[in-house]
């Protein structure tokens, strides 16, 4: 049996895809990724980075305020009980994409906790293989599988993954590990200050290294890490070495300059790199149009086609620019149209 629309991805743009075409009848199904020790390496568990980040601030309908009683009459308690805590002031991250799913669900979206590892789009029925071992057939297809978090690329880094190095501070930030230590972060971006801000929180001190003299990241973000006293911003540098061993795990971080000054070496308890992101497409190369960093081409202005003609693609994993979740849901939104009147015109 072939299915109408099929949507791989499992952040904004993937339920808001599957809430405009559930309403549209189409009965989606939803493939919202695996929960795998090797997602979790990855970066790349199901509900995407939304639910990796803390207070959301800037998705319009949901202010600053107490949303605790909202939230406990629109989720499962299943669920409920896997978020962090609310924080009384406004939603956070892993919240609004439960809701956005509870969205979805509530409007007959069947979901499926399964990678994509492979797809057939040279003939119709497109075809699907999941990593649960089934292909799946569908006549229109929206990816929307986002992106995933950079590392620097050290083999010290490497090694001590998940031993003090850690691309989510949201994740990590309160373990014990790093409480009333120094901890760094890497990065001059919104992302970079985020981390920075919430691992003050947590711990004695937060070195934010960023390569350059001017941070990247929103006026309102930066002004927030400069006027934080736990936060040292040491501007010019970059992590050069992950310094620890293995029963510590972290102990310090290599900074070199960019500018030619001697080295500095930090006593740290972690490294946060938050330096940017790479699309999660590796399933898609050679089955679509890639740009040349690796996110998914879209040759119409405007519209969420791709190089294949009813397979649309929404939200980060072809957005290197605006990369944001209300602009990831608003492409779900389009592409799910699009994905409709492609289906009507077949018809
Ligand atoms: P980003 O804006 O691309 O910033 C990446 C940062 O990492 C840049 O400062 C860059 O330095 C630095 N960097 C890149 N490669 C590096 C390397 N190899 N070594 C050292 N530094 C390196 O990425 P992002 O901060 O993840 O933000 C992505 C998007 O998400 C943005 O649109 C942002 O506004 C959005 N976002 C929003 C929020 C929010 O509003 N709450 C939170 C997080 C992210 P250069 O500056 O020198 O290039």
């Amino acid at each position: 049996m072939s299915e109408k629309v099929m949507i791989v991805g499992s952040g904004p743009a993937a339920w808001t895809a599957a809430i405009y075409t559930a309403r549209a009848q189409l009965q989606p199904l939803v493939i919202e990724g695996a929960m795998t020790a090797e997602n979790q390496a990855n970066g790349t568990l199901p509900m995407g980075q939304l639910s990796l980040t803390t207070e959301v601030e800037n998705y319009p309908g949901f202010p600053f305020g107490d949303l605790e009683a909202y939230l406990a009459g629109s989720l499962d308690q299943s669920r409920l009980a896997m978020l962090p805590p609310h924080n009384k002031e406004g939603i956070s991250g892993p919240e609004l994409v439960e809701l956005m799913r509870q969205q979805a669900v509530h409007f007959g979206t069947r979901t499926l906790m399964q990678d994509v590892v492979d797809v057939d789009f040279s003939q119709r029925p497109f075809s699907l293989a999941a990593s649960d071992g089934q292909t799946y057939q569908a006549e229109t297809v929206i990816i929307a599988t986002g992106a995933r978090a950079n590392y620097l690329g050290l083999e010290s880094e490497n090694r001590f993954k998940n031993k003090g190095v850690s691309a989510c501070a949201v994740c990590d930030g309160a373990l014990p590990r790093f409480r009333d230590k120094n901890v760094v972060v890497v990065g001059g971006g919104d992302s970079a200050v985020e981390e920075a801000t919430y691992l003050a929180k947590f711990a004695r001190k937060v070195f934010l290294v960023h390569r350059r003299n001017e941070l990247r990241a929103s006026k309102i973000m930066a002004k927030r890490a400069m006027e934080n006293e736990k936060i040292e911003i040491l501007w010019n540098r970059v992590p050069i070495e992950v310094l620890g061993d293995d029963q510590a795990g972290v102990t310090g971080v290599l900074l070199q300059s960019t500018v030619g000054e001697t080295e500095l070496r930090l006593e740290a308890a972690g490294m946060f790199p938050a330096i940017g992101h790479t699309p999660n497409t590796a399933f898609l190369k050679g089955k679509l149009e890639l740009t040349a960093t690796g996110y998914i081409a879209r040759p119409v202005p405007f519209r969420c086609n791709t190089s294949v003609e009813g397979v649309f693609a929404a939200g980060d994993v072809a957005d290197d620019y605006y990369r944001q979740a209300v602009t990831a849901a608003a492409s779900g939104c389009m592409a799910a149209l699009d994905a409709e009147r492609y289906l009507a015109g077949q018809e």
